[in-house]
């Protein structure tokens, strides 16, 4: 795999502008980095216009830390908060048409599976619950029971934040909303449930309060994703304006919710399974009880 596609051509450096140089120079391409070096080299995703303290742009930024290969990972979305920030990251972001997002990614990774042969080239799919459990669900179903091979993640808010507070299938029965103001009538959609009975390799359920684990169910999903088949990431990501959540208790909010409703939990099949214990020893990954997990270091 060649990175001279995030270098500069000969004689062009001193023309870049300095975000541009800083991203080649101390960007995270080609290089192994973790979490818990935050703040020691520029991520890919540092300026968005979400709003102060919104959970899921952590979430987002430390998913993109954890790409096993962010020069070589493109990311899909669909209308809703989070592709405001994921559109500003420095790895290309294709912007699917109102829950089409999974078709899309569909025929990428199919494409670029033809086009590059085995070289890894990484599709993540990230969309809200409005995107994925209602407005795309047809498409997600369809591709998890084909077994494509990328990653979805579910950006959990638990409503439609991005215009102004209805209730989606991920909110919580008998949530009031400013769009809903009877409240929910029906029970969360049980996604997790429905991801493993439609055949994804890897299911997990996260908080973004644990950056070692978001770290590591995301490196799991996308290597899994990348040679066995499908897998699902659904992450608590609070949207603190339509809960009114202050901003300085959205992590409190965080822990408090995964320790009610919102537990950590990890799925993964036999096949996928000895997929990562053969090539990227699995065993020492996981998760010991109560402790974070640890990093997958390094790439196929
Ligand atoms: S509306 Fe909610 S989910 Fe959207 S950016 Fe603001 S806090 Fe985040």
């Amino acid at each position: 795999m060649s990175l001279d596609y995030v270098k500069f051509s000969n004689g062009f450096e001193k023309f870049m502008p300095k975000e541009y140089r800083d991203m080649v120079e101390h960007g995270p391409f080609g290089k192994k980095v973790s979490v818990s070096q935050m703040g020691s080299f520029k991520e890919v995703l540092e300026e968005h216009p979400m709003c102060a303290g919104c959970a899921m742009t952590l979430f987002i930024r430390l998913a993109m830390i954890a790409f096993p290969n962010p020069e070589d990972t493109i990311t899909v979305g669909t209308a809703g908060c989070g592709r405001l920030a994921i559109s500003q990251a420095a790895i290309p972001f294709v912007y699917g048409n109102y829950g089409d997002q999974n078709g899309v990614a569909s025929g990428l990774s199919r494409g670029l599976r033809l086009r590059f042969g085995d070289k890894p080239k990484d599709v993540v799919v990230m969309a809200g619950d409005g995107g994925t459990a209602d407005i795309g669900f047809q498409q997600v179903l369809h591709s998890w029971f084909r077994r494509e091979r990328f990653t979805t993640i579910m950006l959990d808010n638990e409503v439609y934040g991005n215009t102004g507070g209805q209730e989606s299938g991920m909110t919580n029965r008998g949530a009031v909303l400013k769009m809903a103001p009877l409240g929910k009538k029906f029970e969360k959609m049980d996604m997790v449930q429905m991801a493993k009975v439609a055949g994804c390799a890897y299911v997990a359920t996260v908080v973004p309060n644990n950056p070692r684990r978001v770290e590591s169910v995301i490196k799991k999903a996308v290597l899994i994703a990348r040679e066995v088949g499908s897998s699902y990431i659904q992450a608590y990501t609070s949207c603190n304006i339509e809960y009114a959540i202050p901003t300085d208790k959205v992590m409190e909010d965080a822990k408090t919710v995964e320790n009610d409703r919102y537990a950590f939990s990890e799925y993964i099949t036999d096949e996928a399974k000895q997929y990562l214990t053969e090539r990227y020893g699995y065993k020492e990954y996981l998760p010991k009880p109560g402790a974070p997990a640890a990093a997958i270091p390094g790439k196929a």
